[in-house]
């Protein structure tokens, strides 16, 4: 099956559900066992089927096989969020002790949880200095366990060399993971490029509406964990689970069946089943949606750059911009639909822009089928002092809007005329 046709039917067998076009939703938090050997052989991971929803559940199982396949990996693991994804993403194959290099601009909800959260669980990360190869390799050690990237990172939108740095990790014998969130499957398959894991906020692009939380993680299987010796948890039997060894077991996919039988089972970040569906019924015109919100956001992007009121630009879809060449490289279809821009006058002309705005919600999400402006400086970022905002790259003049589905033309006309009055 091609890509598009996935999108509609991979995971899901209508005879395997009675013969249910549209993937029912299973409303269920337990799954009969039958007779006790199948209850043993399901706790011993023998066979397959479900036991409890926060381990697996059909509805979710669909998505999974739907994700994998889109993103061409071995398997997925659906959670309740992208959060909870990067999170079980890390703690599958890191401790107290170890280190992971991580890329220096990231969404800033992972940049919390490396730099707080996860770091009080003593997994100590390390940001690179740069977006080079070298800046990578200087933070690297003998304890580092992976490298985690995102591509069109959330807001600063840079493309790191993805196959440069899935080397350099392969090389020190570690993963790569990619946060793929902002292209989706459809403009880009990490995979494809060497990286060996994942994740997604599903919340995004993905569902696509704004109406489901959501994130996965995708194993592409590829990565050897027997060869690289650093990882004893995946190679040394499992005392939480009688002594198995997953991948002995369990072979390319190991990564992702210990990501549910031991994090998932321990931490419990499942997805409901209904919020699946809605992924689901979301994903089928993924690729839809993304050739117009890549369309509309080039059109807005060149737009704005010849608009006497705006200092500057940053879309990689735009020749002049610095990430044009990866772009083309890694997401040939199109740069995805943020865009970030600088509004002359400060913040004066700011919070004038936004309330004069008519048809982009003024909030903080992206991704989602309508356009949404967010004003870092006034809003999310407003607890930050000058100096913490410089170093995040947010000033008074910064907008983001995330391009929706709307007729281009009439954002355009209403972007005009927001920013004539916020020049008044
Ligand atoms: C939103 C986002 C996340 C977090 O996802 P949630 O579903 O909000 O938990 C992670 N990475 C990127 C790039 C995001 O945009």
């Amino acid at each position: 099956m091609k890509f598009d046709t996935k999108l509609l039917h991979a995971g899901h067998n209508p005879k395997e559900h009675n013969m249910c076009i549209n993937v029912p939703i299973y409303p269920t938090t337990a799954f009969d066992f039958d007779d006790v050997q199948r209850g043993a052989d399901l706790f011993d991971l023998k066979c397959e089927g479900d036991i409890y929803t926060r381990l697996s559940n059909p509805t979710n199982n669909i998505l999974e096989t739907r994700l994998a396949e889109l993103e061409g990996g071995v398997g997925a693991l659906a959670l309740s969020s992208g959060q909870a994804a990067t999170t079980c993403a890390i703690l599958n194959i890191a401790q107290a002790g170890d280190e992971v290099v991580a890329a220096p601009t990231l969404y800033g909800g992972t940049c919390n949880l490396f730099s707080f959260s996860l770091k009080k669980l003593g997994i100590n990360f390390k940001f690179a200095k740069g977006e080079k190869v070298e800046d990578f390799e200087r933070e690297i050690t003998e304890k580092t366990r992976c490298i985690f990237i995102e591509l069109l990172s959330n807001p600063a939108l840079n493309v790191i060399d993805i196959e440069a740095v899935a080397s350099l990790a392969h090389k020190y014998n570690i993963p790569l993971i990619v946060d793929n969130t902002i292209p989706s499957p459809y403009l880009c398959n990490p995979i494809k490029w060497g990286a060996d894991i994942v994740v997604h906020s599903t919340t995004k692009y993905i569902s696509g509406h704004g109406n489901a939380m959501g994130g996965a993680i995708i194993d592409s299987g590829n990565f050897d964990w027997e060869k690289s010796g650093k990882f004893p948890e995946l190679t040394e039997p499992d005392e939480s689970y009688h002594g198995i060894v997953y991948t002995k077991q369990f072979g390319k996919a190991a990564y992702i069946v210990k990501a549910r039988a031991q994090i998932l089972r321990d931490y419990g970040s499942c997805p409901s089943p209904f919020n699946s569906y809605m992924t689901l019924i979301g994903l089928e015109t993924l690729s839809l949606r993304m050739q117009r919100h890549c369309e509309s956001a080039l059109k807005i992007a060149e737009y704005l750059e010849n608009h006497p009121c705006i200092n500057w630009v940053n879309y990689p879809g735009l020749k002049s911009n610095k990430y044009y060449d990866l772009a083309k490289k890694y997401t040939p279809k199109g740069c995805s639909s943020i865009i970030g821009f600088g509004l002359k006058g400060g913040a004066k002309a700011g919070e004038k822009f936004i309330n004069s705005l008519t048809i982009p919600i003024h909030t903080t999400n992206i991704g989602d089928s309508r356009s949404i402006i967010t004003y870092p400086y006034l809003t999310t970022h407003r607890q930050l002092s000058e100096e913490q905002l410089k170093a995040c790259g947010v000033g008074d003049d910064f907008m983001r809007l995330s391009v929706g589905l709307e007729d281009v033309d009439d954002l355009i006309e209403d972007i005009e005329n927001a920013i004539k009055l916020s020049q008044e």
